[in-house]
C-alpha cells in the first residue's frame, strides 16, 4: 500500500515528506495506523547518520490503531488501541529473565534497518527504507513485530496522542528511578535536567508502589516556560539554574 512518511535521505538531511511503499504484515507483524508520535534526541541522532543505514523512516514513540494483523498475532486485533515501543527478540536470557530492554539483539533489532525477520517492509523505487526502533513512526502507517506492541485496555478514556511518549521518555526516566535505582521510602532524589525523561520520575510518586514517600529535587537549566511546563504537582523543591546561566 502506499503510505506518506517523513524520510531522512542521508547524514544530517532534512526529513522529506514522500509517498513510499508499505509490504502487507507477515504472520508475525501487525498494521498500524498511525494516530500521534513523539519526538526523542534519538530520532535526531538518526538524522545525523550516528545510529541507523540511510535512508530511513525515523520516530519511536508512536501510537495508533491496529488495522490488520498476521495469522500468528494474537494479543490485538483490529481496532484496538496500541503503543509502539522498541524490539526485541524475546528469546535471549535477558528477554527471558524480564529486561527486554538488554536484549542481546537489541541493537541489530532496533538500528540495523531491517524488519525482524531481515527483511524490509518499506521501499521507495526499489530501494528499501530503514525500519527504526522496530517501528518508523513518523509514517502513516506503519509494520510492526507483536513484540513492539503494548495494548492500551479498552475501556481506557485516553487520547492515543497522549501516549506516544510512553513509548521511550515516559518509560525511560520512570523505568530508571522505579526499576533499577528503587528508592527506599523517605530518599531524597536530585534530577538534573528537566526534559521528557527528567519530568517522568516524578510521575513515579503518583503511582501506589514506592508509597509516594519521596522527596524529589528537581535541577534544571530551562528557561521559565519550560519550568512552569513541568509537572508541578511533582518535584517537592524545584531548583532553576537558569538565572546563574544568564546572569553569565
Ligand atoms: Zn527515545
Ligand atoms: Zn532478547
Amino acid at each position: 500500500m502506499k503510505v506518506t512518511a517523513a524520510v531522512v535521505n542521508g547524514e544530517k538531511r532534512d526529513f522529506e515528506l514522500e509517498e513510499i511503499e508499505l509490504d502487507a504484515p507477515k504472520d508475525n507483524e501487525v498494521l498500524i495506523k498511525l494516530v500521534a508520535t513523539g519526538v526523542c534526541h534519538t530520532d535526531v541522532a538518526g538524522q545525523d547518520g550516528l545510529t541507523t543505514p540511510m535512508p530511513v523512516v525515523l520516530g519511536h514513540e508512536g501510537a495508533g490503531i491496529v488495522e490488520q494483523v498476521g495469522a500468528a498475532v494474537s494479543s490485538v486485533k483490529p481496532g484496538d488501541k496500541v503503543i509502539l515501543s522498541f524490539s526485541y527478540c524475546g528469546k535471549c536470557r535477558n528477554c527471558l529473565e524480564g529486561h527486554p530492554g538488554m536484549c542481546e539483539k537489541f541493537n541489530d533489532l532496533n538500528f540495523a534497518g531491517p524488519n525482524f525477520d531481515g527483511t524490509h517492509r518499506m521501499h521507495k523505487d526499489r530501494h528499501d527504507l530503514s525500519l527504526f526502533f522496530g517501528q518508523s513512526s513518523f509514517v502513516t502507517y506503519t509494520v510492526v513485530d507483536e513484540h513492539n506492541i503494548v495494548k492500551v485496555p479498552d475501556d481506557a478514556d485516553v487520547d492515543l496522542a497522549y501516549l506516544g511518549p510512553l513509548s521511550c521518555g515516559l518509560q525511560t526516566g520512570s523505568g530508571s528511578v522505579l526499576n533499577y535505582l528503587k528508592p527506599e521510602p523517605g530518599a531524597t532524589i536530585a534530577i538534573f535536567g528537566m526534559g521528557p525523561v527528567g519530568c517522568r520520575p516524578s510521575w513515579g510518586l503518583r503511582s501506589p508502589k514506592p508509597a509516594g514517600s519521596w522527596s524529589l529535587t528537581s535541577m534544571t537549566n530551562a528557561s521559565p516556560w519550560r519550568k512552569s511546563w513541568a509537572p508541578p504537582m511533582s518535584s517537592t523543591a524545584r531548583i532553576s539554574t537558569w538565572k546563574l546561566r544568564s546572569r553569565n
